[in-house]
């Protein structure tokens, strides 16, 4: 009796088990609330250990998307698929013909696009079958976008909390030089910022150093620089009792998913004095352009869009002190103050 049990089940509309025989499909699709509009959220290919782990992860990344999308102001509900399987090894177009054929069964109740483990060239073999993909990459890499609002919303936090306009002079602990932070990086390094940074690829450090004037650290001594903001732009949870213990940034401010490690953290970090800009919030930039691609939305409100994360973010600031909450949770309310009703 797991399913229903599940902390992340929280009234989701909907959950379609999808299987295919021939190309072994195996899916499972989750449809959380659709009062906004589709649900939209991509698609993960994933080497589960478990079909109860696979259950767990679909549930709470489309319960994330619903707060995600709402908070964005787009109008979109949230979902998320997940397909069982080696990315490495286990990937046909016969795989993703199948999921779009399960997507079109759906009848558009929700859209995919690529994810962790799956790709632009997957998501047009689920094209071939459905029109319910979006983010197709024929019209560009989101990830700028994310940058956008992770600068918008560095901006509003330094005004927030530090009184300030300006990045002169700060220390920005950057840890992840990919597609979203690299180019958050930039701007940063053009408005001002010293910038601390750690990555695994050696490449994209060298890079740093040479056009931005980056410091490099190790991946691990990230956590411990003296720094104004901690921008986490790499992995999960890494704000826990351990990295807040050594955190000497008084704002987070970064694009990486799901930083809380539990959500307990959003009201350590209030104690601690550490404005934490949520990260559904913040990096809400990509998806405000995929959809705006997918709803073929004219594009030329779309960059004033996703600077509107930084007003958000201020209102979300605002409101967490004034009722003495943690950001998190102010974040959590806003959203579901437009999806609920
Ligand atoms: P990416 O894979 O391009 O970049 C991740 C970077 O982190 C890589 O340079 C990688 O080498 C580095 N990295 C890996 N392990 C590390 C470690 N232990 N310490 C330091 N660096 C490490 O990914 P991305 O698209 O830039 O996304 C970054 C984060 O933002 C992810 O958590 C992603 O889920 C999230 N996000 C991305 C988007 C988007 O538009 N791409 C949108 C929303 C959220």
């Amino acid at each position: 009796a797991f399913v229903f049990n599940e902390i992340n089940f929280d009234n989701h509309e909907q959950v379609v088990f999808a299987s295919e025989e021939k190309s072994g499909l195996k899916a499972i699709i989750a449809v959380h609330n659709t009062h906004l509009g589709p649900a939209m959220g991509g698609c993960r290919m994933w080497n589960y250990a478990s079909e109860a782990e696979a259950v767990r992860d679909v549930l709470r990344l489309s319960r994330g998307m619903t707060y995600k999308n709402a908070v964005a102001g787009l109008p979109i509900g949230g979902g998320k698929s997940v397909i069982i399987g080696n990315p490495k090894t286990d990937k046909t177009p016969a795989l993703f013909e199948a999921l779009g054929e399960a997507l079109e069964r759906l009848g558009g109740r929700y859209v995919t696009a690529e994810d962790v483990g799956t790709s632009p060239a997957d998501m047009a073999n689920v094209a071939s079958k459905t029109k319910y993909v979006a983010g197709l990459g024929d019209r560009g890499d989101p990830s700028p976008f994310t940058a956008l609002g992770c600068f918008v919303g560095a901006q509003a936090a330094i005004r927030h909390q530090l009184k300030r306009d300006s990045f002169d002079g700060l220390t920005v602990a950057l840890q992840g030089l990919g597609h979203v932070g690299y180019d958050y990086a930039r701007r940063l390094h053009a408005a001002g910022a010293k910038l601390v940074v750690a990555d695994i690829d050696q490449a994209a450090l060298q890079r740093a150093q040479d056009e931005l004037g980056a410091e490099v650290v190790g991946i691990d001594a990230i956590y411990d620089v003296q720094a104004d903001i901690y921008a986490p732009c790499a992995l999960g949870a890494t704000l826990n009792p351990d990295t807040l213990s050594r955190l000497k940034a008084k704002i987070v401010a970064g694009a990486a998913n799901n930083q809380l490690a539990t959500a307990d953290i959003g009201e350590a970090c209030r104690q601690k004095g550490i404005l934490y800009a949520p990260d559904f919030v913040i990096n809400a930039g990509g998806i405000i352009k995929v959809c705006y691609e997918y709803l073929n939305t004219p594009e030329d409100g779309m960059e004033a869009h996703v600077r509107r994360i930084g007003d958000t973010l201020a209102e979300v600031f605002t409101r967490a002190d004034a009722e003495g909450l943690p950001t998190s949770v102010v974040a959590d309310r806003i959203a579901e103050a437009k999806f609920k009703n």
